[in-house]
């Protein structure tokens, strides 16, 4: 969505012009699948698609809250009565960010909000984060309060966690806010120190695909809940604070612990192997070797589907028809249970991959997935 048609809306919604436009972008996650919550690694890029905010200042306590992309007109809220878990609606993502805002003790006494987003909602392409990063990113700019792009990542992700009532992690508000084009973002969701890793792919020859299978599982929510519990008792049984402290050399021994708990053993052996796969795919990407990562997505996926069980009949037929068709690597990304798996692979590949793919879910009475080519985009900004 361009920031002029944003702005227009603006005018014609509130009858002022705005005092600027944002935009924070959606995000694939390259690897490093649900350990953000366990104080692990992550790699998420920005996408192209973004969420685009045109917003005033206000100083008399209101907030009013309007997105093109949803029926219904404007929400007109007070900043002194936001309250968590009060709204089930989309407003609950913005106004998320004004609450914990106000909760740090940053003076925000109100704003006008107009935005609209390319970002597919619930693709696992994470429209949700892309949404608070840009509400959070224009009043920091509007209220002059000097916070850092991984500082508006926590307080969104507090948005989100306590506000909205959703136990997600810090990778998602983190990549729309501080990713760069051109760049993965390796993060250590333990501390927030970031590196950027450069990922130029069409310089090589290469392209990726994220392939949305346009489902949504019912169960995704109350599942991502268990792994995240199962998550924490591994690391209580094993007397780590997070299981990201299991070193990848060890974990045969964790595992040999955990004894008869075959539930959390599964659950311990993907995050273990997950973070040392971030680091491989670093070190790969760093020394130039960037085909090699692909049979480290492949087994990315692997351990998702038969350890943290996390995947679904429309995500292995992706990888298993992306692969079977010459693509460098594929696997889930996202939360799971539907959502979106990215494709690693040669340009020339492009084409029969995609036909293939599509044939493929034709074939098995899927949905007709969207297919569409992601390349590493900037991260939040002002654009005007
Ligand atoms: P994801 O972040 O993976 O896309 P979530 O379930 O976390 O999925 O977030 C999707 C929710 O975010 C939507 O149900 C809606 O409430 C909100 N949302 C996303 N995009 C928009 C939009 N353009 N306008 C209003 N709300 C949106
Ligand atoms: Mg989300």
């Amino acid at each position: 969505m361009g920031a002029q048609q944003v702005r227009d809306g603006f005018a014609a919604l509130y009858g002022t012009e705005p005092d600027g436009v944002w935009a924070a972008p959606g995000r694939v996650n390259l690897i490093g699948e649900h350990t953000d919550y366990n104080d692990g690694f992550v790699m998420p890029f920005a996408l192209p698609h973004t969420a685009t905010a045109a917003v005033s200042r206000r100083e008399d306590g209101v907030l009013r809250l309007h997105s093109a992309d949803i029926e219904g007109g404007v929400a007109e809220l007070r900043v002194a009565d936001l309250a968590p878990e009060s709204d089930k609606s989309w407003t609950a993502y913005p106004a998320g960010v004004v609450w914990a805002l106000r909760e740090a003790g940053h003076p925000v006494t109100g704003a006008d909000i107009h935005l609209a987003s390319t970002v597919p909602a619930g693709a696992g392409l994470s429209s949700s984060a892309a949404l608070e990063v840009v509400v959070a990113l224009a009043l920091n700019d509007l209220y002059e309060l000097g916070l850092r792009g991984w500082q508006l990542a926590r307080l969104c992700q507090r948005a989100e966690n306590v506000y909205v009532g959703a136990p997600v992690g810090i990778m998602d508000q983190t990549a729309s806010a501080c990713c760069e084009a051109g760049h993965a973002l390796f993060l250590d969701t333990r501390d927030l120190s970031q590196r950027q890793i450069p990922f130029d792919l069409a310089a090589e020859g290469m392209r990726l695909l994220v392939v949305d299978t346009q489902v949504k599982h019912s169960h995704s929510e109350g599942e991502y809940g268990k792994r995240r519990a199962g998550c924490e008792k591994g690391a209580a049984l094993l007397g780590v604070d997070a299981l990201r402290d299991v070193a990848y050399d060890d974990l045969d021994a964790a595992l040999a612990r955990l004894g008869d708990e075959e539930e959390v053993r599964r659950l311990v052996r993907h995050i273990v192997t997950e973070n040392h796969r971030v680091e491989r795919v670093v070190s790969l990407l760093s020394s130039g070797d960037t085909r090699a990562i692909g049979p480290v997505l492949v087994e990315g996926h692997a351990s998702l589907r038969d350890d943290f069980r996390i995947s679904c009949p429309e995500l292995d037929l992706v990888v298993d028809t992306a692969m079977a068709s010459g693509a460098l690597g594929a696997r889930m990304t996202g939360g799971g249970f539907g959502g979106s798996a990215i494709v690693l692979l040669e340009e020339a590949d492009v084409e029969p991959v995609t036909k293939a793919v599509e044939k493929a879910f034709a074939t098995a009475g899927f949905t007709a997935p969207r297919v569409f080519e992601a390349v590493p985009a900037a991260g939040a900004r002002r654009l005007v």
